[in-house]
């Protein structure tokens, strides 16, 4: 059966979220507005975890919401309306808990699902290294077998949630000479001694997911915190940033939707030469076409993660999905900017966050060339 429309289930919970996101977006605009470089507002916390956002695919028997990976997309889509920040937080956590439910065992399911379903429930995915960044097998973090368990030292850049995080999944080698042999994947609760997290970075966009360095100084973590069997992380990673990737595709259309959105109220309101400026086609039809590519992007995003829900392959669609949603949000916004006149620029409207959030999805999950270089290696 292929199906294009949301269940009545999801509309309901993706109309339910719909009625929050103005007070969603107010918050987050007060959160992007700041100067420099600061943890989000308390009520974006508040939000995520009083609807169990991080536990979105966690099995009912651990108190999670067992949602589908295409309800995860409706979900996110609506949060990146209210706030890309917001939705990159979630997403975020989704990411880490991944490979826990697609290699834990019941005793890591038992002890690292609950943590994400307590109250605020957000976890951090810590991959990218200093050199490291879209060659993964740059990485020079190690997990190294030490007594009863292993030692995890290095550091990890542009981690979002650093600093709230109740636990992160690091991926790291056992020796670089290994190659993806020596790739594992570890669980490492954030009061395990030897984390430290360093300040905020300052960043451009998606102000209100903090992001910071995550440094581990040799880091010892119990045998069972090994996700997958030693040496299997690069299979694991790679499923894993594929679904990452469906995951921060569904936020760009989010912001693409909200850009659009914004643009076609403002130009029915605003008059130039006598009439509202959406009555001249250059701005009607500049819209019609953002309205066209967002259904794509969204069917896309659909598309890539029904896929992962029928366990069938999904690392093109995944990566088709990433690299043409984030290329809609960043047309789509940046032609809400036009639209906004000067009063896009000077900030009197909120949609250059929207401009400046959207221009982070080409980078997080994997940039454009990445998505490029996955699809072309499958066509
Ligand atoms: C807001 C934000 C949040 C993030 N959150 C996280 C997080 O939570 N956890 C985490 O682990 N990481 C995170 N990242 C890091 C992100 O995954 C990396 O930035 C991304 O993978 C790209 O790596 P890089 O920035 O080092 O760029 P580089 O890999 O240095 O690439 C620089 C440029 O070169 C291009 N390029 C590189 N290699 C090739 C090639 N072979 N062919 C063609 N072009 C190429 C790239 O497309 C890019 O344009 C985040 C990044 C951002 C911006």
């Amino acid at each position: 059966m292929i199906a294009f429309e949301p269940t009545p289930e999801q509309r309901t919970l993706r109309d339910a979220l719909r009625g929050e996101m103005q007070q969603v977006q107010e918050a987050a605009l007060r959160g992007d507005r700041r100067p420099g470089a600061v943890l989000p507002p308390e009520e974006l916390c508040a939000f995520i975890g009083r609807h169990r956002l991080g536990a979105m695919l966690v099995p009912a028997a651990y108190g999670g919401l067992e949602y589908d990976y295409v309800t995860v997309a409706v979900v996110l889509e609506e949060l990146a309306v209210g706030c890309a920040g917001l939705a990159a937080m979630v997403a975020a956590t989704l990411h880490a808990v991944a490979p826990i439910l697609i290699a834990g065992t019941t005793a890591q399911r038992d002890l690292f699902l609950p943590l994400v379903v307590d109250d605020p429930g957000l976890a951090g995915f810590a991959l990218t290294e200093r050199h490291a960044g879209s060659d993964i097998m740059a990485l020079k973090t190690s997990i190294k077998r030490s007594g009863a368990g292993y030692t995890v030292g290095g550091a990890k850049c542009s981690v979002i949630n650093a600093g709230l995080a109740r636990f992160y999944l690091v991926f790291g080698t056992s020796g670089a000479a290994k190659g993806r042999a020596g790739l594992n994947a570890v669980v490492v609760p954030a009061s395990a001694p030897g984390v430290e997290v360093g300040p905020p970075e300052d960043k451009v966009g998606l102000r209100n997911a903090p992001t910071a360095e995550v440094v581990l100084r040799e880091v010892f973590v119990p045998a069972e915190h090994l996700i997958g069997v030693e040496g299997g992380g690069y299979l694991l990673l790679m499923q894993t940033l594929d679904r990452g990737r469906a995951f921060s595709a569904a936020v760009a259309v989010g912001v693409a939707r909200a850009a659009f959105e914004a643009a076609l109220a403002y130009a029915r309101e605003r008059r130039q030469f006598g009439r509202p400026i959406i009555r001249n086609q250059g701005i009607s039809f500049a819209l019609a076409e953002m309205a066209t590519e967002i259904e794509a992007a969204r069917f896309l995003v659909w598309h890539a993660c029904r896929l992962i829900d029928l366990d069938e392959d999904y690392t093109r669609a995944a990566a088709m999905a990433k690299l043409f949603s984030a290329l809609v949000a960043e047309r789509v916004a940046s032609q809400a900017m036009d639209v906004f006149g000067r009063y896009g620029y000077n900030r009197t409207y909120a949609v250059d966050k929207l401009w400046r959030d959207a221009k982070a999805l080409a980078t997080v999950e994997g940039t454009h060339n990445v998505m490029r270089m996955v699809i072309a290696s499958l066509l």
